[in-house]
């Protein structure tokens, strides 16, 4: 897969820089480089792993060679990380080796970084008990669970001197617009005619989505307000999101997003008219052969969409029976409603 670091400027004469990192084997995240009068900001920093840093350390090589901008990492200013995922946030360390940069995050995002290892136990709590709800069984739920802790490990907690929250101005050049859903602090960037969407608008996939009932903030209700947020912006020429190409038009774009949550919707709805089923059934349905971490991520998205239903009152559970312990129900399955 061919990738090579891109250069725009705004109309105001603003230069961004988009580094392509590879952040997981043959996965790749997009790294920006913003620079303005006496402003170097990084947006994001790749994952940190395997050849993330080098590629990153590369992309500035690359601009420097293409477009004669001297730069390099010790020139870096700001850094701002649109939301707390690994593959943005993980090459964090490796980036303050070379400069004392403030690093900005959203409110919401700030305990994943600082907080990361007492995080990630609560957060491996709540999968653990959504996998028991969504009916995965114990083999498969220990396949799981070890999938998901796996190399978790590799991140030690980072102190962010910066947060922010929807609305702020940001080095007096960004305006956060808050869209959680993908994750608790997502952000989208605009500078000028240009939104950074992060993973919440990517130009040919959908961003990953989990339920609120693993992580508050997190969730397809959260999500598709975020996407109205978007929507009612004017004069975005450009959106560059944190993975893949360019998107041009991103009212098609939304367009499409929008039909795609709908068909998800409208497949959930005929599977489940056919018998009540398990978060886990449907996904076994719908995403058929999925094997290794994938298996999670469908597992996680069809949950998701089967929460935003039942908070919706479509969908409710059938066999949840009243008990006198608090325990958690397992292996719930919902009916049309
Ligand atoms: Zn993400
Ligand atoms: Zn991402």
């Amino acid at each position: 897969m061919e990738q090579r670091v891109l250069r725009f400027e705004t109309h105001t004469g603003v230069r961004i820089y988009s580094l392509p990192v590879e952040v997981f084997p043959q996965f790749y995240a997009n790294v920006y480089l913003v620079v303005a009068d006496g402003l170097v900001c990084l947006i994001d920093t790749g994952s940190g792993h395997g050849n993330s840093n080098n590629d990153l350390v590369a992309g500035f090589a690359a601009i420097q060679a293409q477009w004669g901008e001297k730069l390099s990492l010790a020139d870096v200013n700001q850094i701002i990380l649109t939301h707390a995922h690994i593959d943005h946030f993980g090459g964090l360390a490796f980036i303050r080796q070379f400069t004392q940069a403030p690093t900005a995050i959203h409110i919401a995002d700030r305990r994943v970084i600082t907080n990361y290892d007492g995080r990630l136990l609560f957060a491996s709590k709540a999968l653990s008990r959504f996998l028991r709800h969504a009916g995965v069984s114990a083999e498969q739920h220990q396949h799981l669970m070890g999938m998901y802790l796996h190399n978790k490990d590799a991140f030690r907690p980072q102190p962010i001197e910066q947060t922010f929250e929807d609305g702020d101005r940001l080095c007096n050049l960004f305006e956060v617009i808050y869209t959680p859903g993908h994750c608790p602090g997502q952000v989208c960037l605009r500078l000028d005619e240009v939104l950074f969407s992060a993973d919440h608008i990517l130009a040919r996939t959908a961003p990953h989505l989990a339920p609120e009932m693993i992580t508050p903030g997190t969730g397809l209700e959260h999500y598709i307000s975020g996407l109205h947020q978007v929507a009612k912006l004017t004069g975005i020429e450009l959106t560059l999101g944190g993975h893949e190409q360019p998107i041009e038009n991103l009212a098609q774009r939304l367009e499409q997003i929008f039909a795609s949550n709908q068909r998800k919707i409208d497949r959930i709805s005929d599977l489940l008219k056919a018998q009540p089923q398990t978060v886990a059934q449907l996904s076994a349905a719908m995403y058929r052969g999925l094997q290794g971490y994938d298996q999670l991520l469908g597992i996680e998205k069809v949950g998701a969409f089967v929460e935003y239903l039942y908070l919706r009152g479509y969908v409710r559970p059938v066999n949840i029976a009243p008990d006198d312990d608090d325990r958690d129900p397992i292996n719930v399955m919902y009916e049309l409603f």
